[in-house]
């Protein structure tokens, strides 16, 4: 059936929308702070790898440099002991002239502390200090004891000693002295002040915790800087020096935990080429990583307020959306709301209470627009105007509410009788109703009356003071086609006049106007 009611539009889903706004800046924001941890974590890591490697290659390098240094001033002596061993061995130890060509040779270098031959009971046979050697015996030292033990014919570096004519702190290089069948017929010594390495060493920073050591083939500490003699001749030999890194290769670089004072240190070593020994540097890692450590708490202090002053903002952010949206959705239902109070006075504006038919007023607008569309499309307009007969009578027999009873009963017969989608039952005033029929002409307007008509009567809805015995109704009714001119004032009068000729032809009747 034809009405003018507007369907209101359904709102978007937006507070969905803006959900989905509000997780995005979370995952955002969570994003960002990841991101930059994760870029603050990596930064540290390879600066602490860079600031370790960094100190690697500097003690590799010093180990490298402190080799040389200790070879040459090594090797020097090791000249003199190698051609007095010589000399003793083919022109035999004139014993008278050999103090004063020892004392000679070790006034040309400077690290020399002495030069010494002993037979092969130890007995001091010459030296270049010009200490009375009356007696002395050196059979008990330990380069003494390793020559007579070992036919090789190398240099021999063995631990730091005290001197027995000086006093002072040495580094004994020695060689075997032979038989000419090859048996051992003495020691030739030579010394080398500690201190010639030691002022060196003491030159060098290595921090506060830094050590140089020069460890002897057999794991024997020869020299440790800072100095201590109890340092001298600890062995070495469970080191992670000789158990890892020796093994691997004559020189090298690495983290290693020292055995000794259990410090975690960055270390670099070198065999000396040509001779028993090893240069190892080290120094305290968490010194190395000082300004590493430094740095990277300076950096994670202000990634740290950075996070902070975004959390914060993003805070407030969320915080902002999450209220935008609670008000948008009260907004939302306020509207919902509103749009049903405007459903419900569109309602009362456009029906009849009573009986829900359309009421006048949209029956007004309804036969005005559907004229201009008959016009416009050349098809023909039908109009039907119905009064209850004796309805009057009726009130006043059965009472007024069985009065509205009756006419919600007839309105319902009147909307069951016309099919179509496009026509308008509505109630026109009082006991009288009007029905539109577009595109009906005079048969089709005539059939749907007398239906009507019929199905009123049909439903035998008593009544008493009717000469029938019961409701009836009477009808009117025009049309117009699609060549006629008329208004809706032309079509209404029309009608009516034909149903003021039902009524007084005898009521119960439809009657079409001339
Ligand atoms: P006729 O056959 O000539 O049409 O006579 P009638 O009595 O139907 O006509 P009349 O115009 O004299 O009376 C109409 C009556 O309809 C008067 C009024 O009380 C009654 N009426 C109008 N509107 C309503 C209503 O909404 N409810 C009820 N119960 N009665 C109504
Ligand atoms: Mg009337
Ligand atoms: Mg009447």
């Amino acid at each position: 059936m034809g009405n003018l009611l507007i369907n209101d539009p359904v709102e978007s889903r937006r507070p969905a929308v803006t959900r989905l706004k509000v997780r995005s800046a979370v995952t955002l924001m969570v994003a960002v702070c990841l991101s930059m941890t994760v870029i603050l974590i990596w930064e540290a890591w390879s600066s602490h790898r860079y600031h370790l490697r960094d100190k690697e290659v500097a003690m590799s390098n010093l180990a490298q440099a402190l080799a040389s240094q200790a070879q040459d001033s090594i090797k020097q002596a090791d000249t003199l002991l190698f051609t007095l061993v010589d000399r003793l061995e083919h022109e035999g130890a004139d014993q008278s002239r050999l103090p004063r060509l020892l004392s000679a040779q070790r006034s040309e270098l400077s690290q020399l502390h002495g030069l010494f031959v002993f037979d092969e009971t130890g007995r001091w046979l010459a030296n270049s200090n010009g200490v009375g050697q009356e007696g002395l015996n050196n059979a008990d030292r330990e380069y003494f004891l390793f020559h007579r033990d070992h036919p090789g014919r190398g240099p021999h570096i063995g631990p730091s000693i005290k001197s027995r004519s000086s006093g002072e702190w040495v580094m004994p290089v020695s060689r075997r002295v032979n038989h000419p069948d090859g048996s051992f017929a003495g020691v030739a010594l030579a010394t080398i002040y500690l201190s010639h390495f030691l002022q060196l060493y003491d030159s060098i920073d290595m921090g506060s915790n830094g050590v140089i050591n020069l460890i002897a083939d057999n794991a024997t500490i020869v020299i440790r800087r800072p100095f201590n003699s109890s340092d001298i001749g600890t062995s070495l030999s469970k080191s992670p020096l000789f158990v890892d890194l020796l093994p691997k290769g004559d020189a090298g670089t690495a983290t290693i935990k020292s055995i000794i004072d259990g410090v975690d240190r960055v270390v670099g070593y070198r065999r000396v080429e040509g001779y028993p020994l090893i240069v190892f540097v080290a120094v305290n890692k968490d010194e190395v990583l000082g300004s590493w450590r430094k740095q990277t708490l300076l950096s994670a202090g202000l990634v740290s307020v950075l996070l902070v002053v975004l959390w914060m903002l993003g805070y407030r952010l969320i915080k902002l959306m999450r209220r935008q949206n609670r008000v948008q959705a009260e907004l939302l239902g306020t509207q919902e709301k509103l749009l049903g109070v405007n459903r419900n006075l569109e309602q009362l504006a456009l029906n009849d209470a009573l009986t829900g038919l359309a009421n006048r007023r949209q029956f007004d607008i309804f036969i005005e627009s559907e004229l201009g569309r008959a016009r416009r499309n050349q098809t023909s307009l039908g109009l039907l105007m119905l009064d209850v007969d004796h309805f009057k009578a009726f009130n006043d027999h059965y009472g007024h509410l069985a009065g509205d009873e009756c006419l919600r009963k007839v309105s319902a017969i009147i909307t069951d009788n016309i099919r179509s989608p496009g026509d308008l039952a509505a109630r026109y005033g009082g006991e009288e109703f009007a029905v539109v029929l577009p595109g009906a002409d005079y048969v089709g307007a005539f059939l749907v009356a007398e239906k009507i008509r019929r199905a009123v009567q049909e439903a035998n809805i008593l009544h008493g003071d009717s000469p029938e015995g019961q409701v009836t109704v009477s009808l009117g009714l025009s049309a117009c086609d699609a060549s006629s001119l008329a208004g809706p004032e032309d079509l209404i009068g029309a009608a009516d006049k034909a149903l003021y000729v039902a009524k007084t032809s005898g009521r119960n009747m439809s009657v079409i106007a001339n």
